[in-house]
């Protein structure tokens, strides 16, 4: 945990955020600029700056990231529709917020390539 994170302090529960799912590992909240009408973020509760940090021992974690993200899709509605799932890296990969998060995204029709 990172005080300068402000996902860290969303996942203690010092800074607001709209949580639709938590547990000891996973927590899960709505993006506060939405690209769609579902936009939710997913995130290990421990502090993992990005995909560049994953660790021999983290497959775990990363699994339950879309395990999460699949039992929300459903939750909201979108799993028949279909959705979207985003992990940007780095600069260049639009990255950020530096506490890896997954974004799932649906509830409009998801153009390919992206901007
Ligand atoms: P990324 O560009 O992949 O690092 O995504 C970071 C996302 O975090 C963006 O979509 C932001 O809108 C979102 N975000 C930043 N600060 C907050 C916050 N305090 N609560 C919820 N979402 C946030």
């Amino acid at each position: 945990m990172r005080d300068d994170c402000i996902f860290c302090r969303i996942v203690r529960q010092e800074a607001h955020g709209d949580i639709v799912y938590q547990d000891e590992e996973i927590t899960a909240f709505r993006d506060i600029n939405p690209k769609a009408p579902v936009h939710i973020l997913i995130v290990p509760n421990r502090h993992i700056p990005g995909v560049f940090a994953l660790q021999p021992g983290d497959e775990s974690v990363v699994g339950r990231l879309f395990l999460v993200a699949r039992q929300l899709a459903e939750q909201e509605g979108i799993a028949q529709s279909g959705y979207r799932l985003v992990l940007n890296s780095g600069p260049q990969g639009g990255q950020s917020v530096y506490h890896l998060h997954l974004h799932l995204l649906g509830g409009r029709p998801m153009r390919w390539p992206p901007g």
